[in-house]
């Protein structure tokens, strides 16, 4: 968790910025190239000591390397040192630490940070070699500065971030516990039967981006144009970035107040993904029409899915704060299966909307019918500790738990606004 400002660097500042950023970039690649050059066999890998000190020489021979600030240059090694131990951690499984592109985030760290504030809306921090720069004092820095994060997103605009622990969420025990379904047509499903919809690009914005899009493949690599047409783009996923990370606040913090224990699915489970149903063309039997509702659909998609992942981290610190229960469980099945008798079936699913067992008849929203599945595997799990194993369909599940009780089958749909 960290607190993040918008920085409004002078124009005169920006040239700094961007050669920290570049020699960051530079120093990070260089220790990724020397590390893929080190096999199992071929001896070790140079020491973090060792990189430092090749640092130093680097600086010696590098005039535009030593006109740059060598403890932002260090922090990048420093970060590298942490980045491959996540990746020896067994016990964490992060990925290789990778080379980063011009074209990605940028950003730099500054290892003890001085800020101070200008005004109720304005404040400043101290960048090496650039001097003090101006940041909004939107969210209130944490009480002691350490190592703080400067980066500059693909649209061009510059943040500041603070580590700061989560602050636990003012709530009261409420006895109420909450099993969450990942919808397709809204973004989740809770068991008591809420719809709360992801926000999603709007048609005219999505045009505008499939539009851009199509101009960057067919303007020059390299070309200032080509330069200009990326930065739109990436300014209207920008947009959708921020409301969706305003999304994933809100509902997190609602969610955490009002339970005591939220079970969701666990992510990344082979054979989750959902595709696209190709459009037949029906004057060419055998060939598919171009479907220009896909592009969109795909855009939409992986916005509800950086939505759940965002959303599921946002809910796993909240709730360690404030003392809140976050299960996750298999979510195989849940959509086939009754919550009231544990027949299985995929037939039990009549539509996106509706499920009606074949076998004792329950009637049910389809996703809510799921969430209910999910919530009892989670607090099976609480009761034994072990999994519920998924149940194949064609088979009875035995029944885990009486069924809780069924208040409005409908449901609502919140938005968050
Ligand atoms: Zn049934």
């Amino acid at each position: 968790m960290a607190v993040q400002n918008r920085v409004y660097p002078a124009p005169a500042q920006l040239p700094g910025l961007r050669d920290h950023c570049g020699h960051v970039r530079f120093v990070w690649n260089l220790a990724v190239e020397q590390q893929s050059w080190y096999w199992p066999g071929r001896g070790s890998a140079p020491s973090s000591a060792e990189r430092y000190r090749q640092l130093t020489e680097a600086r010696q021979a590098e005039p535009w390397l030593a006109a740059g600030s060598s403890s932002v240059q260090q922090q990048a090694l420093r970060d590298f040192d942490r980045a491959m131990a996540a990746f020896f951690d067994p016990a964490n499984p992060a990925r290789k630490p990778d080379y980063r592109s011009r074209h990605k985030v940028q950003g730099f760290a500054i290892r003890d940070t001085t800020a101070r504030r200008l005004s109720r809306r304005w404040g400043e921090v101290l960048v090496p070699k650039v001097g003090w720069v101006r940041f909004r004092w939107t969210r209130q820095l944490p009480g002691k500065l350490a190592v703080s994060r400067v980066t500059c997103d693909r649209a061009g605009r510059w943040h500041i971030s603070f580590p700061a622990p989560q602050p636990a969420i003012k709530r009261e025990p409420t006895g109420r516990s909450v099993g969450i379904d990942r919808g397709v047509r809204t973004a989740l499903v809770t068991s008591d039967g809420q719809h709360y919809r992801a926000p999603r690009i709007s048609d005219r914005r999505a045009a505008r981006y499939l539009a851009l899009q199509r101009k960057l493949s067919r303007q020059h690599k390299r070309s200032k144009n080509r330069e200009r047409t990326r930065r739109q783009m990436a300014l209207i996923s920008a947009r959708v970035t921020d409301r969706r990370k305003d999304w994933a606040e809100k509902i997190s913090t609602r969610l955490v107040r009002d339970n005591d224990v939220i079970v969701l699915e666990q992510l990344n489970t082979p054979g989750m993904v959902r595709r696209p149903e190709p459009k037949p063309d029906p004057d060419q039997p055998g060939a598919f029409l171009p479907n220009r509702a896909r592009s969109k659909a795909g855009l939409n998609r992986s916005i509800l899915a950086s939505c759940w992942g965002l959303l599921g981290q946002r809910l796993k610190d909240k709730s360690e704060a404030s003392g809140v229960t976050v299960l996750f469980v298999d979510p195989r099945f849940t959509s086939q299966q009754c919550h009231v008798c544990g027949h299985t079936q995929p037939e039990n699913r009549e539509s996106q909307a509706v499920f009606r067992c074949q076998e004792c008849g329950h009637l049910d929203h389809a996703d809510r019918n799921a969430a209910l599945n999910i919530l009892a595997r989670g607090i099976q799990l609480l009761a034994t500790g072990e999994l519920v194993p998924a149940h194949a369909p064609g088979h009875g599940a035995p029944r885990l738990h009486q069924p809780l009780a069924t208040t409005s089958a409908a449901g609502t749909t919140l938005e968050a606004a």
